[in-house]
């Protein structure tokens, strides 16, 4: 366990450290063309918000106007995708102990391929569904930085 509150966790070559800040026990699924060309499928992830990530090998991709990913360069592993302006903090599922985690959201449910689906009775959300939810909460940040000045 970390300081944080969670476990410690790390990329496949241990060159990437994350430190849990929780331990998560339901898992996001994004089924967006941008997590399916990062991740080579869906992209699993946990909400924990607050964990430190360190290590030398972490590069930090821009990945667009709003978010951010971290990966090792050494291994390629996927370490963590979180807004540029916000707390959230999702990090890969791939990288927990088993334990009793649970896929309880899948989102841009309508970018999926055919080819695959999960046997989870999940909330499925849409990119409609997203902008509504992210649409007000990125205008609000905005807005409270112009604020702040
Ligand atoms: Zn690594
Ligand atoms: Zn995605």
């Amino acid at each position: 366990m970390s300081e944080a509150g969670g476990p410690i966790l790390h990329c496949l070559c241990g060159g990437v450290e994350v430190r849990l800040s929780s331990l998560p026990e339901t898992v996001g699924v994004c089924h967006c063309a941008m997590c399916r060309r990062w991740t080579s499928g869906p992209w699993m992830a946990v909400q924990a918000p607050g964990s430190v990530i360190t290590g030398d090998t972490l590069v930090i991709y821009s990945s667009s106007q709003f978010a951010e990913r971290g990966f090792c360069s050494r291994c390629g592993s996927h370490i963590f995708h979180r807004p540029k302006d916000g707390p959230e903090l999702a990090i890969s599922a791939g990288l927990l102990p088993e334990g009793r985690l649970a896929i309880t959201r899948e989102i841009f449910h309508h970018a999926k391929p055919l080819w695959y689906r999960f046997d989870a009775s999940s909330r499925k959300r849409s990119a409609f569904g997203m902008a509504l939810e992210w649409g007000p909460k990125l205008a609000w940040r905005r807005f409270a930085r112009l604020w702040r000045g």
